[in-house]
């Protein structure tokens, strides 16, 4: 038996193909040898780690391991996704799949190529219990937690569709928050850093802004990207907006925020998605200049994606263009993100909407607060 049982996602639902690590997979390979009454030479865990690893093929095609070891191996290290749905856009630059995990919880990973890297993006949690109101997860309500294995097998099946270009890059942006699933999440950076080499530099969690979760990240030995959903730089309109703000209002944020520069060296950035009317005033860019400056933050605006439980619009090209401009006017710096994927609705738990629409919600949907608006300031 294993001295330490292999831990899945809860309940009821074992441990997938990239929840065991190392020592686990050689206990596992240990086990079959003593039920199969085989002696096992140790370096077979070394062939099924390269075939997981390295060569990204399911156990039984990892085929210099004898074929009975492979067939009790496949069986007891189950993939975690299956493919439910895969779409393609951007002529192959964006590639959004939705998955089915073991007890049915759909989930979304999203691969984006671009000239100089490959990115993924991949959800934390099925659902989110962060109730942002333009979010479309955030409208689902929450059903659980996702394992390590399955945060890291979304990056793999990105890298297999890749396949001769490197996914460099993960975004933890998907569904979820990956902050309110720390202990996970955090051993998805550690093996998708120690065991898959990736750089630190190029993994980015992106938070809504859970403090707790973000001092633990300023501890950590390893030093990945912060991102903050800002979207509101008054805690009143942040309040609506983030409702986790009411919880940790904005100039502590601010302070966690230079906690974590601080002890890392990371660049930290803010995410600002421009809201007619809402957010994207004059006086919300120069609020937002004030914040981001001291804390040497980069603005990544982009502009609302539309999502059918929000009455409201993202902001016109050219009042994205005027706000970035009065960011920078204002000593900032700000990017205007390209928004990718939009004609197969790659924006945050919109497949998975669209999919709960056709077969019913599979969870209660929570309530969300509809926007303020404000008077435009022109
Ligand atoms: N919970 C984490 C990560 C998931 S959301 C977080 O909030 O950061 C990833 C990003 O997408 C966040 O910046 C989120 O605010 C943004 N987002 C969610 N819904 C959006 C929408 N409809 N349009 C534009 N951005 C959206």
């Amino acid at each position: 038996m294993m001295d330490r049982p292999l831990t899945g996602p809860q309940d009821g639902i074992g441990p997938s193909r990239y929840d065991a690590d190392r020592e686990d997979l050689e206990a596992l390979i240990a086990e079959i040898g003593e039920t199969t009454d085989t002696a096992v030479p140790s370096y077979r865990v070394d062939q099924l780690w390269r075939g997981l690893y390295s060569d990204l093929v399911d156990p039984n095609d990892v085929t210099t391991l004898p074929k009975t070891l492979r067939e009790a191996l496949a069986e007891r290290l189950p993939a975690a996704l299956v493919e439910d749905t895969r779409s393609v856009g951007d002529d192959g630059d964006t590639v959004k799949w939705l998955w089915r995990l073991a007890d049915g919880s759909l989930i979304e990973t999203v691969l984006m190529h671009y000239e100089d890297r490959s990115t993924v993006c991949v959800s934390t949690q099925a659902g989110c219990a962060m109730a942002c109101g333009f979010c479309a997860t955030g409208q689902m309500g929450f059903d659980r937690h996702l394992s390590t294995g399955e945060i890291v097998e979304q990056v793999i099946r990105a890298q297999m569709e890749a396949g001769n270009r490197r996914v460099s890059n993960v975004v933890f942006m998907g569904m979820g928050e990956p902050l309110a699933n720390y202990d996970r999440t955090w051993a998805a950076v550690e093996r998708l850093h120690g065991d898959l080499g990736l750089s630190a530099r190029h993994l980015t969690i992106s938070t809504v802004g859970v403090i707790p979760g973000i001092r633990r990240m300023a501890n950590e030995r390893l030093p990945v990207n912060l991102a903050v959903s800002l979207h509101a730089a008054d805690d009143d309109l942040r309040d609506e907006l983030v409702p986790i703000n009411r919880r940790y209002p904005l100039a502590d944020l601010a302070e966690v925020c230079a906690e974590h520069v601080a002890a890392t060296g990371r660049r930290l950035s803010f995410e600002w998605a421009l809201i007619h009317n809402v957010n994207d005033r004059l006086e919300d860019a120069d609020r937002l200049a004030a914040y981001a400056r001291p804390l040497g933050a980069h603005v990544n605006l982009i502009p609302l994606n539309p999502t059918p439980g929000w009455p409201t619009r993202g902001s016109s090209p050219a009042r994205v263009r005027e706000f970035a401009k009065e960011i920078r006017s204002r000593g900032g710096n700000a990017t205007i993100r390209r928004t990718r994927g939009t004609e197969i609705n790659a924006a945050c738990g919109q497949l998975r909407a669209d999919r709960s629409n056709v077969e019913g919600h599979p969870t209660d949907p929570v309530t969300v607060a509809t926007p303020k608006r404000r008077n435009p300031s022109r």
